[in-house]
């Protein structure tokens, strides 16, 4: 008789095997431009701590301020138990910071794709047309819909507009959504084009922010404000977890689209709200961003900086329009062994290779963070030069 659990030991070998198994490894200090693993410090190229604000002395002052007033759960779904006053103000913030009517709080990026996308079109008469490269919480939530779903070539507007066209007669509601920017590559979606082909047609428009928020926009107010776009992009979904430095995701748009949202998501009504010191250290976020734009140019500054020096080394950074700089090395164990000898160097940045980007196109990602100084990105450029040599990727 086969062991019932025996599948995971056989799943797990075969990963090992493909080469497809990840290491996780243990950061034993804050998340900064410098992380400690294993006793050592390594340059961090990793995370989406864009604005370095995950150990900022405001945030943590904020927290502690907060958690002596309010203590630190929610108790439970705010439905049920009240929602909080700090989960208000917090809403009320992002909405202002964004230009949006109104804004609600949810658990995570993930979850804020949960509580849009199934809610807007749950039904088999409507349709969701969705990126190809859309991020895997779009991709579920688009599962947890009955709706048609109608995949369109990767920011291909002659394909978007042709799919649109097709499915035009249909019963239900029609909602497009789109990664506003797309996070292997880095480049930004085309959304008012998109906006003029879904507005002629009445498709509502959903685009999840999650790397333009903090990023994109004046100060870091996003996608819809980089491009102008207020009031003509039906959803702004965005996460608390990147640029925020936090915890959270975040849905803006029309007052009543967000009381909808209060009354019929289910991220909203079955699962609690975030904690306090959560919501504490995002308010505290919101309100360096609102002051001053000088985290925002740090960060553009580092971007342009690294992207220049790796790519006047002869590397290939793809067609990255934001900070994100993808190396692009090829097959996955070239990939992967950059990596290892980039962290042997003293530089964490890990191979990301397929199924999350296509065969052929193993790449580095590396992140830049406005914690970065000149000299620490001067040791990553470094440091890459050294192995695209020894490797022999560049000259
Ligand atoms: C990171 C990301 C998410 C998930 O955000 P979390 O807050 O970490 O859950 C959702 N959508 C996109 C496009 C992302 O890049």
């Amino acid at each position: 008789m086969a062991v019932p659990m025996s599948f995971l030991t056989e799943e797990l070998d075969a990963m090992k095997q493909a080469g497809l198994y990840g290491t996780i490894r243990t950061i034993e200090s804050p998340q900064g431009a410098w992380v400690t693993i294993e006793g050592r410090r390594y340059l961090n190229l990793c995370s989406n701590n864009y604005l370095g604000l995950c150990n900022d002395p405001r945030l943590i002052a904020k927290v502690k301020e907060y958690v002596d007033t309010y203590g630190v759960g929610p108790g439970a779904v705010r439905t049920i138990a009240g929602t909080m006053s700090p989960h208000i103000e917090l809403e009320r913030k992002l909405a202002a910071f964004k230009g949006a009517e109104a804004a609600i709080v949810v658990q995570s990026g993930f979850c804020a794709n949960l509580a849009v996308i199934p809610t807007l079109a749950p039904s088999a008469e409507d349709v969701i047309f969705s990126d190809a490269l859309n991020h895997a919480s779009i991709i579920d939530a688009c599962r947890l819909s009955k709706a048609k779903v109608v995949r369109y070539a990767h920011s291909d507007l002659a394909d978007l507009e042709r799919k649109l066209d097709e499915n035009r007669d249909v019963k239900g509601r029609s909602l497009l959504v789109t990664d506003g920017v797309f996070s292997m590559d880095g480049d930004v979606a085309r959304l008012p084009e998109i906006v003029d082909l879904c507005e002629r047609r009445g498709v509502l428009v959903v685009v999840d922010d999650a790397h333009g928020e903090g990023v994109l926009g004046r100060g870091g107010r996003g996608i819809v404000d980089h491009f102008g776009l207020h009031g003509r992009v039906d959803v702004e979904v965005g996460t608390l977890s990147k640029a925020f430095g936090v915890m959270g995701g975040v849905a803006a748009g029309s007052a009543e689209l967000v009381d909808y949202l209060r009354q019929k998501a289910r991220p909203n009504l079955f699962s609690s709200a975030l904690t306090v010191p959560d919501v504490a250290a995002n308010l505290a976020a919101v309100e360096i961003l609102q002051e001053s734009e000088d985290l925002v140019k740090k960060l553009w500054h580092n971007g342009d900086f690294l992207k220049r020096e790796l790519k006047a080394l002869g590397f290939d950074t793809a067609s990255s329009e934001t900070p994100i700089t993808p190396v692009i090395i090829g097959e996955a164990a070239d990939a992967k062994a950059f990596s290892a000898k980039l962290f042997e160097a003293g530089v964490f940045a890990t191979a990301i290779v397929y199924p999350t980007v296509p065969k052929g196109t193993a790449r580095i990602r590396a992140m830049v963070s406005a914690a970065h100084s000149e000299d620490d990105l001067r040791f990553a450029v470094e440091r890459f030069a050294a192995v695209g040599r020894e490797m022999g990727l560049i000259p």
